[in-house]
């Protein structure tokens, strides 16, 4: 029997629902199961990948505090233990860093300690020895006994500047040096540092000249101690090698892109040349051109190395160009500011201070030696001088009696030069007075004259004493006395 096209078709479309029905339930299943298959692939792998990014983000950061969470025992754990580990070595190597460079910089600092106290127990005994020799010269002596003590005045020279040599490039090592920036006369310091050699070079037959080009300005602003240092260096080389002939120094104008004044700074001789090999060795230190010049003409191997490092601290250059057997011309260039402003007085070879009168001096030195020193060059310029031993003394001399100038060592026991001065200084400003202060110290490093400047003081002269530069400094002090006027006047 047939049966009904009705019927079929409702059958059909039966199966037809059923059919789509099953397929659409597996697929809502299968999703479910996608979907808690990925939240599950999620918690476990992609949540602690995440942690993990987030902390190795922090120790590049540089936060070495922390460690990676360690709660698994698959690969993500051993990639976190991984990290821990490394971190740990990180923080040690840190730590130890760290301590290194304290170590480091506690040797620094011990070793410009050391530097300051070598250059003060050097220069003290060695004040003694310069500044009683030159005494000595100056009293009845025999032929052979001033031959004798020239040789002394000449030796004792000699280890000064080799002290100074030692001193100067362990502070340029230590990077302990700076630069003043001070107008000075360019001119007036190209004579003094020929004149300063002129003797010298007399003793060997040898001229030296100085020439400075017209279009160079007189005045410029820079450094003339260090200038000056590598001038006299340079000369003094030119001296020492030279035999025959003539030792010359000539300053050029060299164009300048900008305010600064370039000039080119050539010194040459007609001694023994350099050998072309050798020619660059010679600027490092502690080289020479032949071992054999050592035990000829002496000296450390220190100058041009000195030299070099000052040009370019000055923001030049220094090269030689030389002729084995016919001279050699070291060149340098050098920048200056320049200045319409320029203080007179800022070079001491421009000329000396005003003498004054007899003064009352006070001295405050504890050194025996020091003390009779300074004590026979006051007395010989006609100064009347009192002594104290300490910054106390030096206090307590003050509220009996009135001097003219102190001139103050600084390294005092009890109360050193600094304090005493500040002392001074505020006992002065109750009562309207102001008495000149002159530093007189073995204390020789660069920013110890600015420190006894800062502290009140009027005047700085450095041990080994040099007599004419003494008596300039207590002229210049004494000249320049000034009352303290009353405050709110
Ligand atoms: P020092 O002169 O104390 O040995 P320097 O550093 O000043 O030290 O010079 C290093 C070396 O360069 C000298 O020993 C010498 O061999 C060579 N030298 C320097 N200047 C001259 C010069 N004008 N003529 C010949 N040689 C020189």
């Amino acid at each position: 029997m047939p049966v009904p096209t009705t019927f079929r078709g409702l059958a059909w479309a039966l199966v037809m629902t059923w059919m789509i029905g099953g397929g659409v339930a597996a697929s809502v299943a299968a999703l479910v199961v996608l979907i808690l298959l990925h939240s599950l692939y999620r918690r476990r792998m992609l949540l602690p990948l995440k942690d993990l990014i987030g902390f190795t983000k922090r120790v590049g950061q540089g936060d070495l505090s922390q460690s990676a969470p360690l709660h698994r025992q698959d690969e993500v754990g051993e990639l976190a233990a991984a990290f821990n580990h490394m971190v740990g070595r990180l923080r040690q190597s840190r730590d130890e860093l760290v301590l290194l460079l304290h170590e480091a910089q506690e040797a620094n600092r011990l070793k410009s300690q050391f530097l300051a106290n070598m250059s003060h127990e050097i220069r003290t005994p060695m004040n003694g020895v310069l500044g009683f020799t030159d005494l000595t010269l100056q009293t009845q002596l025999s032929e052979e006994q001033r031959d004798y003590l020239e040789t002394v005045k000449d030796s004792a020279e000699s280890l000064m500047r080799v002290i100074d040599d030692i001193l100067d490039f362990s502070k340029i090592e230590a990077g302990r040096l700076d630069l003043n920036n001070e107008p000075f006369t360019l001119r007036a310091c190209v004579e003094s540092s020929t004149k300063t050699l002129a003797a010298a070079a007399a003793q060997k037959g040898l001229v030296v000249s100085g020439e400075v080009d017209p279009d160079v300005p007189d005045e410029v602003v820079g450094d003339a101690v260090r200038l000056r240092q590598v001038l006299l260096n340079l000369l003094g080389n030119a001296i020492k090698f030279t035999s025959a002939g003539a030792v010359r120094v000539r300053v050029s104008r060299m164009p300048s892109a900008d305010q600064h004044l370039a000039a080119h700074f050539a010194v040459s001789d007609t001694g023994i040349g350099i050998p072309p090999e050798k020619q660059a060795l010679i600027f490092e230190p502690f080289r020479q051109a032949d071992g054999s010049t050592t035990r000829l003409y002496g000296g450390t191997g220190l100058g041009l190395a000195i030299s070099t490092r000052l040009v370019e601290m000055m923001g030049s250059r220094i090269w030689v160009e030389s002729e084995p057997g016919r001279g050699s011309t070291f060149h340098f260039t050098c920048r200056f500011g320049t200045t319409a402003a320029l203080a007179a007085e800022a070079l001491p070879e421009a000329g000396p201070p005003p003498a004054t009168g007899p003064l009352s001096v006070l001295l405050a030195e504890d050194n025996e030696p020091s003390r009779q020193l300074v004590l026979c060059l006051l007395k010989d310029a006609g100064h009347a001088v009192t002594v104290a031993a300490t910054g106390h003394q030096v206090l307590s001399l003050l509220e009996r009696q009135t001097f003219d100038l102190i001139l103050m060592d600084i390294q005092m026991p009890e109360m050193d030069g600094l304090e005493t001065t500040a002392e001074v200084r505020r006992r002065g400003s109750q009562s309207g007075t102001r008495i000149p202060i002159v530093a007189l110290t073995a204390h020789a490093m660069h920013g110890d004259r600015q420190r006894c400047l800062e502290a009140g003081m009027d005047g700085y002269v450095s041990k080994p004493i040099d007599a004419a530069e003494l008596m300039a400094a207590i002229y210049r002090a004494a000249a320049a006395r000034q009352p303290v006027l009353p405050t709110g006047s």
